[in-house]
């Protein structure tokens, strides 16, 4: 269908040199991380016909209006790392592109929230608060590049959700454009998280943080995916909640150990399955959670890694998909 001359005038005027228009810049807004069926690209235009770059949403609620008027379809977009097709196009249109809005707006230490832009970088926002003593509470494995805004309207569950929930309960309140071109304030969740930014253009969150505290990540493998399962349910039966669990299953660590470029020996025996229990507080917290991880390993009679493999796995949080390289198949599970 493509964009008139006149609209594509009348969108340089709201957003100058932060509207896209060249096609191989476009072509990158027609994907994410996953593929979808051939099939289904005949049936839409993935393509969209411009992508614009807001940095307030006064000029967001411009673009509803022109929009609306026009008739031309808008899609909200972050890192575009989700691969359910979200932050891609369905009829061509305009894809608002947030992570001009990387902001981080105001961080109240007493009541332990920060609100952000939607634009800005799971990691990037940790670092700043890190450096005040405080830490986000949950994240994805893709924050290295994942905007907070992509996380909130994909409803996301990461790293940290075990202890502290999915981003829905760690949201506080959600400054949004409607599609009406209105501003409004909300503490709605239902409206906001989790639906993929189709009610409206996140502008503002305010999230729940914690204080900065020490974390401790635990490794051990098992012979078989069901008694690591068994460890998992002891494990959380008996110690205090950890932070977060990642379990891997013996075809993801046979893989891992086909794509290994570190050079110390690959520590996992074949066709074994992992676990990094992870846990964070007080030493206390810390020492009664390690108290029990070998506990259960000395029950089921496996081992226990040393520090070294087990900070490597927790490096290794932000790159599930390394393993891509050496396989199809990608099998990482995460609580
Ligand atoms: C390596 C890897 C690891 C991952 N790990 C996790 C994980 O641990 N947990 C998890 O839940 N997911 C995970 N994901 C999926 C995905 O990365 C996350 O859901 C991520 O938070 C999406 O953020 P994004 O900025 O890339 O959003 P995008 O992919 O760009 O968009 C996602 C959705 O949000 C909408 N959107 C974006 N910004 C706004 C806004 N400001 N207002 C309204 N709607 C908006 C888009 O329209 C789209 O529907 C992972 C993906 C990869 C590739």
């Amino acid at each position: 269908m493509g964009l008139k001359k006149t609209q594509i005038g009348h969108l340089s005027e709201i957003f100058g040199d932060r509207l896209i228009t060249a096609k191989h810049e476009l072509f990158l807004g027609s994907s994410d991380v996953g593929s979808l069926p051939k099939m289904v690209g005949i049936m839409m235009n993935y393509n969209p016909d411009a992508i614009v770059q807001p940095t307030s949403a006064e000029e967001i609620k411009a673009l509803y209006k022109f929009a609306n008027e026009e008739k031309v379809p808008l899609t909200p977009r972050g890192a575009g790392t989700s691969g359910y097709g979200g932050a891609i196009p369905r009829k061509g249109g305009i894809t608002v592109d947030m992570r001009r809005m990387d902001n981080i707006l105001s961080v109240d230490e007493e009541n332990l929230t920060v609100t952000v832009e939607p634009g800005i970088v799971w990691t990037n926002l940790q670092f700043e608060l890190n450096r005040l003593g405080l830490d986000v509470r949950s994240y994805p494995s893709s924050g290295l590049s994942a905007t907070v805004g992509g996380w909130v309207a994909q409803g996301g569950d990461g790293i940290g959700s075990l202890k502290y929930g999915t981003i829905n309960e760690n949201c506080v309140e959600f400054e949004v454009v409607l599609p009406n071109g209105k501003l409004v304030k909300t503490d709605d969740k239902d409206l906001f998280c989790d639906t993929e930014g189709i009610l409206g253009i996140i502008t503002k969150v305010t999230l729940k943080i914690k204080p900065l505290t020490k974390i401790k990540p635990f490794v051990s493998s098992f012979p078989e995916n069901y008694l690591m399962n068994m460890a998992i349910e002891h494990i959380l039966e008996e110690g205090p909640l950890p932070f977060t669990i990642k379990f891997k299953e013996s075809k993801y660590i046979d893989l891992k150990k086909s794509t290994w470029d570190e050079d110390y020996k690959f520590p996992f025996p074949v066709h074994h399955c992992t676990i990094m229990v992870v846990y964070e507080g007080t030493q206390e917290e810390i020492d009664a959670g390690e108290e029990v991880v070998r506990k259960i390993t000395e029950q089921f009679k496996v081992v226990m890694y040393d520090d070294h493999v087990a900070e490597h796995d927790w490096e290794g949080r932000f790159h599930p998909m390394k393993i891509k390289k050496g396989g199809p198949t990608l099998v990482v599970g995460q609580a």
